[in-house]
């Protein structure tokens, strides 16, 4: 495969000592058998461990490997961000450095890609993780799905290439809470996706725990959808409603002279309908709040997929 473009590999690292080394030995084996021009774009998200040391001593021989010190932990999400800002590529290839996603899969990219899509997503045919984890992803992709209506695909590897146009479209979102797949599928565009193989991690731990998965699921929901303000108003219509069932109840018991202890369900009928009442005009304001946080994000209003005789 030869080809007179330039790929950039952006690949976060964040306590990545134990595996380094090995990514970029096998990294430079495969792509040794494709003759293209690329660059590695390091992103450290503040590692205190040899992951930086490493990478530099590599970098003395090779102008290729370049690194962005981030100067304290930011979080994947803004690791990756920075790697697209200072990648010159005309592909971008996003990917991990634990050869979860093996470096083998890349010439299927770029083939991919080549084809004229400006994304391709990677899918596995199989997760190599253990059962909690697998199903635990199964479920976190399952729920986002559903509130925020993204039709991401299914089983998505970490490994993606697009290309400078949807780079430079991707670089136009400033929002500060960002979940990168949202903003891709947001973005659109002419997508792809290519089913690879997947392998253990190499070495090391997966620094994402239960906890920092619950804060990319909200920070998702939050971010592209209003479901979670719409509820609040939702269930206060059905307190409404309960309340008002229930007041009606008690009078009408009353009215056919049903002999019971009167007072109290009144009490809790009108404190039913109260509650329902406030739930409601907070979820309004809510709304308002919603409008308010999507403006200040300020999100490009649309994303074009191409143009004919526009210069
Ligand atoms: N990572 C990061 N900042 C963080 C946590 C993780 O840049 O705060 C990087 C990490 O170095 C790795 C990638 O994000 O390259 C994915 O992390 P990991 O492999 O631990 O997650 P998993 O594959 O288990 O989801
Ligand atoms: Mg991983």
């Amino acid at each position: 495969m030869i080809l007179k473009k330039t790929i950039s590999f952006i690949v976060p690292v964040y306590f990545e000592e134990a595996v380094i080394s090995r990514f970029i030995l096998e990294m430079r084996e495969a792509l040794a058998k494709i003759e293209i021009n690329y660059e590695f774009v390091f992103v450290d998200d503040g590692s205190t461990d040899k992951t930086c040391e490493i990478i530099k001593e590599e970098a003395k021989s090779d102008v290729k490997i370049k690194l962005i010190e981030l100067s304290y932990n930011h979080g994947k999400q803004s690791a990756v961000t920075a790697g697209i800002n200072y990648a010159v590529g005309d592909y971008l290839l996003y990917m991990d450095p634990d050869l979860q996603d093996p470096p083998e899969e890349i010439h299927r990219f770029i083939t991919e890609i080549e084809k004229g899509f400006d994304l391709v997503f990677g899918v596995r045919r199989e997760k190599k993780d253990n059962f909690i984890n697998r199903h635990f992803s199964k479920l976190f992709w399952g729920v986002l799905r559903k509130f925020t209506g993204l039709q991401l695909p299914k089983n998505l590897a970490v490994m993606r290439i697009f290309n400078r146009k949807f780079a430079n479209k991707f670089i136009e979102y400033k929002e500060q809470n960002r979940f990168i797949e949202g903003v891709f599928m947001h973005i659109g565009m002419k997508q792809s996706v290519l089913e690879i193989n997947q392998r253990e991690r190499y070495a090391g731990q997966s620094k994402f725990n239960f906890r920092k998965k619950m804060e990319l699921a909200f920070n998702a929901i939050f971010d592209f959808s209003e479901l979670p303000l719409k509820l609040a108003v939702r269930l206060g219509l059905i307190f409404i409603l309960i309340g008002i069932i229930t007041l009606l109840t008690i009078i009408g018991l009353k009215l056919f002279l049903v002999d019971f202890q009167s007072g109290w369900p009144s009490i809790i009928g009108a404190l039913i309908i109260a509650t329902g009442i406030q739930l409601f005009f907070i979820g309004i304001a809510a709304l308002y709040i919603g409008k308010v946080y999507k403006e200040a994000k300020g999100r490009p209003l649309f994303s074009v997929k191409e143009t004919t005789n526009i210069q």
